[in-house]
């Protein structure tokens, strides 16, 4: 099936290479790995690796959260076949390389219907049908995050340091974190433009270049892993959580969007088009506000992300657009021709990287198919109820509106739909009944 896999070994171990490192993306994003001896890649490739499939997530209490096909069929397997056009060494783990996998039910020997690498080329090739190629580019935000033995979760933002304000430079990095991360980032073949301080201290942008959505996608999954990795080498902890301190702003995945036509050219682009914008820029612009309480569930994956949004954050709150407008959630930025595009700001960097780009296409693309039209766009600065509608205010709401939204599961499947919710509401109801300590702080002495 794979007969270049034995000049692939012959590359990997011209290079000192003698362990490659398979990764699944799993439903919630998270990197599962099995480490391969190079010399057992071509049985790895001929007859994949066994991944249990139900064992997605176990929670500090220990459960073993079920997934359908999963707990209830009997823990079985999902194959996982690497994928060797994505190899590449890992900078920082001599004699590693890591390689993505896609992941195949054993049954049936299909994409497993979960699976969020195959949701996501199977909502690329309905846009192929369109003669639609996405291009995508995401931007992500994350805090690090120090040991702190005196904090209840053992952990403290880092940089204390004066002046930890956004684009603040080196004396809100006083460690130079972002400059290892960067450089790390670059050798792995990440594909990163710039990073910068955010607006809280502990926080960090980074931006990755614009490609075809695929290898957008899998950049990004790979991104969140390698500065995960990074942050732990110097005993730190980065967090791609939605809103993990409270007294600090959430951390965003911003998705520029556009797309290529048949020709390569910029499908968004329209000189003559109103706000220089195309019909289909417009119509993929009206399906993702159209469908945005359910891509909320894709896009704003945990109990959390929803503790991000509010008025006033730069985070949205409303379902609205505006060109070259940040408190909207939907942002225009001011460049056309082959720029031209929309930055999608409603995800949080907690959501899947395949999950966003799916949900979002999806929602784009029944957009252009319906060629629906967006209303007029916000003037000045945002979160104006009497303008537009506000996005689910938690998880199960979201969950709801994703179930409720029978257009965008057709475009993304009725089985991976069915996965996910099933999934996410055991998470919804275990986060319901666990007392926190503000509960206790808010009620125990009065009450
Ligand atoms: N941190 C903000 C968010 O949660 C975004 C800030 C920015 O515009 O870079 O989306
Ligand atoms: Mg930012
Ligand atoms: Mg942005």
């Amino acid at each position: 099936e794979t007969p270049d896999v034995r000049q692939y070994q012959e590359r990997l171990a011209a290079e000192g290479i003698d362990v490659v490192r398979v990764t699944y993306p799993d439903l919630i994003g998270t990197d599962r790995a099995r480490d391969v001896l190079l010399d057992q890649l071509p049985t790895a490739c001929e007859h994949g690796l066994a991944f249990c499939r139900a064992v997605y997530h176990t929670s500090p209490q220990g459960d073993v959260v079920p997934v359908t096909g999963g707990l209830d069929a009997g823990l079985p397997d999902i194959t996982v076949r690497p994928d060797l056009d994505t190899l590449a060494a890992l900078p920082w783990e001599p004699g590693v390389a890591v390689c993505l996998g896609d992941a195949i039910d054993p049954a049936t020997g299909a994409p497993a219907p979960e699976s969020p690498r195959d949701l996501l080329r199977s909502v690329l090739a309905r846009c192929a049908e369109q003669g639609l190629r996405p291009v995508a580019g995401p931007e992500l935000e994350y805090f690090l995050c120090e040991e702190d033995p005196g904090s209840p979760n053992g952990w403290k933002r880092y940089s204390a340091a004066t002046g930890a304000v956004y684009t603040a430079g080196l004396r809100a990095d006083p460690d130079n974190h972002l400059l290892r991360t960067l450089r790390g980032l670059r050798d792995l073949g990440i594909g990163v433009t710039n990073g910068n301080h955010e607006f809280d201290g502990g926080q960090f942008e980074i931006n990755l270049t614009h490609s075809e959505a695929m290898s957008a996608a899998d950049r990004a999954f790979r991104f969140k892993a390698a500065v995960k990795e990074l942050a732990r080498k110097e005993g730190r902890l980065a967090t791609f959580m939605a809103k993990p301190f409270n007294d600090a702003g959430g951390s965003g995945f911003h998705l520029h969007l556009s797309c290529e036509d048949e020709h390569g050219r910029n499908a968004f682009d329209d000189p003559a088009g109103a706000h220089g914008l195309s019909a289909t820029a417009r119509h993929a612009l009206a399906g993702i506000l159209a469908h945005a309480p359910a891509l909320a569930a894709l896009a704003n994956p945990t109990v959390n992300s929803y503790k991000r949004f509010g008025p006033d954050t730069l985070a949205p709150w409303l379902i609205d657009w505006g060109l070259d407008n940040r408190s909207a959630m939907v942002r225009i930025p001011p460049e056309r021709g082959s720029g031209a595009r929309l930055e999608l700001r409603l995800g949080d960097a907690s959501a899947n990287p395949y999950l966003l780009l799916s949900g979002t296409i999806a929602a784009a693309l029944l957009g252009v198919r319906a060629a629906e039209e967006p209303p007029a766009p916000l003037e000045g600065y945002g979160y104006d109820t009497a303008r537009a509608s506000v996005l689910p205010t938690s998880l199960s709401a979201a969950l709801d509106a994703l179930e409720a939204d029978t257009a965008l599961a057709e475009v993304i499947g009725k089985d991976f739909t069915t996965s996910y919710l099933s999934y996410k509401r055991n998470e919804v109801e275990r986060f319901q009944r666990h007392v926190t300590d503000w509960e206790f702080t808010e009620y125990a002495y009065h009450l």
